[in-house]
């Protein structure tokens, strides 16, 4: 046995940190070839980022949209997960610092997917929410909540309209998601909740610095959706950016302040890579890890990133490839074919980007689709929104659930997990 307990193999080991998308993609392409895969990860679950939101507003069950790595990959016998979060990559040494030991490696492949960017920004950091992980989204869940109970105690309306006032920053489709379930809940499920709160003056803001919502997308879409949620009541905000937020009041580049109890952050991610790994020189835009068109970083042979955490800067991909979940599931699958290749000094196969297309939705019977050759709005577009976001979810009781929660919240008008499970320490004194 080696450290963390795994045991030696005449088989390369190749470790993967990180269990997302591509990591995930990764270890199911090579789990079944000559190499002994160690995967490590903080979290002994994959997580289904795109449906965080409706976790974050009582849509669904945080279980149903993670499930646990080790079953995934359970059927494979070269295949050893460790719960580990990976503090530094000693390049020299070929070998890894985690908070469980340290562990060597023949070959590296950093999936470690991206984190929240603030751009340095410390008082938005350290004041707004964010949703880049299960725990965040139930943090998000609970502040709302005791949001509308505490606006329920006062009689002072300017603290009240504070409480119900939501602000997210961001127009891609992680602002334009929740900024249409916040209005569906203010619409739908408030005045039910709250019968003796006016939640008519709820507000939903959002915040976007350019000129339009959705930019990645077409501008079709990008106009669908901001009438999609003007239709809902949400005030979009664009050519804006936010400047500060003390917790009490986000101000902006302009004239605009809002004074609200909430300000989500929704407007950048940056990859998170490891120290160690983490030299200038190494890194694209966005922090991302310099790799080739292997996928392989830069200056280092046996060290790969995939995912969101790399950057592969091309004629075609100036800025990379989208911090999406496609291309991280074929960055994995490319690469698993890769290293094998790689075993039996065979060339590698570049990587292409087989672009699927892209989608956000805004609510009920409301979401836009582009496609290379069709794009299209409405009633069609959110279900194969939903039959997508379905289809990719990992684990058949996870879509077992979801399907249901999704009927049960369309025919009942819906969404039952608005449950304070685990209180988010807000002071709420500031308010008062
Ligand atoms: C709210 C939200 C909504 C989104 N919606 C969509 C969408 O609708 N469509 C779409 O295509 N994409 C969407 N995305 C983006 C998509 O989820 C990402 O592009 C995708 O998850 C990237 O996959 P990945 O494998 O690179 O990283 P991730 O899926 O983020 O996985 C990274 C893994 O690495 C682990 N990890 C990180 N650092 C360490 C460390 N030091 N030690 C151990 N483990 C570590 C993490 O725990 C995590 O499990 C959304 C993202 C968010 C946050």
């Amino acid at each position: 046995m080696s450290a963390l307990n795994i045991p030696k193999s005449s088989f390369p080991r190749v470790i993967i940190i990180g269990g997302g998308f591509a990591g995930v993609a990764l270890a199911k392409e090579l789990s079944k070839k000559e190499v002994q895969v160690v995967l490590l990860d903080k979290n002994n679950y994959h997580t289904f980022q795109p449906l965080l939101y409706q976790v974050a507003t009582g849509g669904l069950e945080p279980d149903s949209i993670a499930y646990p790595i080790r079953k995934i990959l359970q059927d494979y016998p070269n295949f050893f997960f460790r719960l580990a979060n990976v503090l530094e990559v000693k390049t020299e040494e070929k070998q890894l610092e985690t908070n469980i030991g340290t562990v060597k490696y023949d070959y590296l492949v950093m999936a470690t997917g991206a984190e929240t960017n603030f751009f340095g920004n410390k008082e938005i950091e350290e004041n707004g929410m964010v949703m880049k992980s299960i725990p965040e989204s139930l943090n998000l869940r609970s502040l709302i909540l005791e949001n509308f109970e505490q606006a329920l105690l006062t009689d002072d309306l300017h603290q009240r309209d504070a409480l119900m006032n939501f602000v997210i920053v961001g127009g891609g489709p992680t602002g334009v998601e929740l900024a249409g379930a916040l209005a569906e809940i203010k619409k739908g499920i408030l005045p039910k909740d709250y019968p003796d709160l006016d939640t008519r003056r709820a507000e939903i803001n959002l915040v976007q610095s350019g000129d339009r919502i959705l930019k990645e997308m077409s501008d079709k879409a990008s106009k669908k959706a901001e009438d999609f949620l003007e239709e809902l009541g949400v005030h979009v905000w664009k050519n804006t950016r936010v400047l500060s937020y003390d917790g009490k009041v986000a101000t902006t580049k302009t004239d605009l302040s809002f004074e609200c109890a909430t300000l989500i952050w929704a407007a950048g991610v940056k990859g998170a890579s490891i120290k160690g790994l983490d030299a200038q020189e190494l890194l694209v835009r966005g922090n991302r890890l310099k790799v080739n068109e292997f996928n392989q970083v830069v200056g280092h042979d046996h060290i790969f990133a995939i995912g969101d955490v790399a950057g592969m800067i091309t004629e075609k991909t100036p800025s990379g490839h989208p911090m999406m979940a496609q291309p991280a599931i074929q960055q994995g699958k490319n690469l698993g074919f890769n290293l094998v290749r790689l075993l039996e000094n065979k060339p590698l196969k570049p990587f292409v980007y087989n672009d699927k297309g892209s989608m956000a939705t805004v609510g009920r019977n409301k979401a836009v689709v582009d496609l290379e050759n069709y794009k299209f709005q409405g009633v069609f577009a959110w279900f194969v929104w939903m039959f997508v976001h379905l289809f990719f979810l990992i684990g058949f009781r996870n879509r077992v659930i979801v399907f249901i929660n999704w009927v049960y919240n369309y025919v009942r008008f819906d969404r039952e997990a608005r449950l304070i499970i685990r209180p988010y320490q807000r002071d709420y004194d500031r308010f008062r």
